[in-house]
């Protein structure tokens, strides 16, 4: 396996590649891998002949107040999980060459970003829109993988691909889970034990909600406060939001007449979980 840290190298070295045919896929990261990023993968592998997996703690998706500093950063971990899994490229950039003297281009999704993880992490989407945008005029894929984990972001994703004309097949692979049910996610290793236990209730909230939903209730908020009833029998966990959504435009649906996505936030102490589920309701028989 390569390791490259330079942007130009490693257009070069894509370029090689497309102009002998060679199909590129790609799954960005910012590192302290799991096996959630190891199912994406191995799920990227199955799709192209060349792989590159960037790893990149990106400065721009941070707020001032939030864990860039702390975030995990165990390289050689990570290098070992890629070799392991056959990635062809290790992408790691320093900050200096993303974001050089004189940087100035971002890239913004105002109505996607508008709302829930948008609302509470004003720059985030345009953070993450300008390192997927750059990431992606670097490694040149003609594939790329990123997890429903981070539903808003895989939809903002899909979006800016299209807008931007980036030929590029975005495939969203379904979000891994620990064996109580809890999303894997860099993040969670900041929880301590008795947090860890209840971290699970994040995801029997949401489940509470499909529940009903498959039961039959269509009302919006009739399912939210199904969610919340959950997530309040666990007083150390804040509510950050709980939304009843259109899989597409992330807007809030009164009425449920079709699939929804159910996006949840939360925090315990001082770490956030987010975490979603589609469902699709009950199936009309046709005759
Ligand atoms: P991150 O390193 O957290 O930026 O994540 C890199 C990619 O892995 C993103 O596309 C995430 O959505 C995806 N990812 C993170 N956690 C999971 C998970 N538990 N299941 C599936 N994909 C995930």
């Amino acid at each position: 396996m390569k390791i490259i840290r330079s942007p130009q190298a490693m257009t070069a070295w894509s370029e090689n590649l497309r102009r002998q045919g060679v199909t590129i896929g790609f799954v960005p990261t910012m590192g302290a891998l799991h096996d959630g990023h190891r199912e994406l993968i191995r799920a990227a592998r199955l799709r192209c002949d060349a792989l590159v997996v960037s790893i990149f703690v990106n400065p721009t998706q941070f707020g001032p107040q939030e864990d860039l500093a702390k975030y995990p950063r165990p390289i050689s971990r990570d290098r070992a999980l890629c070799r392991k899994e056959g990635v062809d490229v290790c992408f790691e950039p320093t900050a200096e060459a993303m974001y050089p003297n004189g940087f100035q281009t971002m890239v913004t999704l105002p109505t996607i970003a508008r709302r829930w993880e948008g609302e509470i992490r004003p720059h985030h989407f345009s953070g993450v829109a300008t390192v997927v945008t750059k990431l992606c005029g670097i490694v040149r894929p003609q594939v790329a993988l990123f997890g429903q984990k981070d539903f808003q972001q895989s939809v903002l994703v899909r979006q800016l691909v299209k807008d931007l004309n980036l030929s590029i097949e975005v495939v969203v692979h379904p979000t891994v889970r620990e064996a109580d049910g809890l999303a894997m996610s860099s993040r969670n290793v900041y929880l301590s034990q008795e947090d860890r236990k209840r971290a699970v209730t994040l995801y029997k909230s949401l489940r509470a909600g499909a529940e009903v939903i498959r039961r039959g209730v269509t009302d919006g908020k009739a399912v939210q406060s199904a969610m919340a009833y959950v997530l309040k029998k666990e007083p150390a966990m804040t509510i950050d939001y709980l939304a009843v959504c259109d899989p597409s435009t992330l807007e809030p649906l009164c009425d449920v007449t079709s699939r929804v996505v159910l996006l949840g936030a939360v925090r315990i102490g001082s770490v956030r979980l987010i975490d979603n589920l589609l469902v699709a309701l009950p199936r009309r028989s046709f005759k």
